[in-house]
């Protein structure tokens, strides 16, 4: 496959579950268009906002982050030797903000000691390798981590949220009490590895899940994924 390949020409033929992916990847993409995620201008950014939006809407992050730059804190060096305790105010609006603010404050020590404070440096580490040693870091968990090296490294993990396992699961894809390794394994399985495909396959399985899979009951009426339902209806 050539690397100037289009999202939708990514997804991997080979396997029924693969081709059905396939054919959800297409109805997503012309449903909704493509989704320009990560919304950062830089690669902090993204790692600031994947801890902030942990256990909250994004709207919620993006006032976080709002806050953070108007007090010029989205840059490393500002932030470098900010205790967590002076953090803490600027992320109140996400929730949960003095264990946020900490766990930022443990990415940033980490960066600072294991990398140099090195953006770069983390994402030369060998993918998998970056991963393990970012899901040691107190505060941030496989989520968090993959939205981290898919979003702000270009590593090809999926993060398999909750809105990817409740349309998975929906449509029986995936058993009902898969946890976020299954899905993950499920997605990996099924698609090719490629960070441009599960950059847009995710943010559009989100777009799904806020509009029309909602937690309480599915909207599946106008939902463009209704051909793919299996006769039964959602699991
Ligand atoms: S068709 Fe229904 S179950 Fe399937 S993704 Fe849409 S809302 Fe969810």
């Amino acid at each position: 496959m050539s690397r100037g390949m289009k999202p939708s020409e990514r997804v991997r033929r080979k396997s029924g579950k693969a081709r059905e992916l396939e054919k959800y990847f297409h109805a997503l993409h012309l449903h909704f268009g493509p989704q320009h995620w990560w919304p950062a201008k830089t690669r902090l950014e993204v790692i600031l906002g994947a801890i902030l939006t942990q256990n909250t809407s994004w709207r919620n992050a993006a006032l976080a982050l709002r806050e953070l730059r108007l007090a010029g804190l989205l840059r490393y060096t500002s932030l470098k030797h900010l205790p967590a305790k002076k953090l803490a105010p600027y992320v109140r609006s996400a929730g949960f903000f003095r264990q946020k603010a900490r766990a930022i404050r443990n990415f940033l020590d980490w960066l600072e000691q294991q990398c140099g404070g090195s953006l770069h440096r983390l994402f030369s580490l060998p993918p998998e390798e970056a991963r393990n040693r970012l899901l040691r870091i107190k505060g941030l968990g496989p989520e968090t981590v993959d939205a981290i090296l898919l979003y702000a490294g270009r590593h090809a993990f999926f993060v398999a949220d909750s809105y990817t396992r409740r349309v998975l699961i929906r449509h029986r894809l995936i058993p009902q009490n898969s946890g976020y390794n299954a899905t993950q394994v499920f997605m990996h399985q099924h698609l090719e590895s490629s960070h441009v495909l599960y950059n847009e396959f995710h943010a559009l399985l989100v777009k799904v899940g806020k509009r029309y899979c909602v937690k309480s009951t599915p909207k599946c009426s106008n939902c463009p994924l209704r051909p793919f339902l299996p006769p039964s209806g959602p699991a």
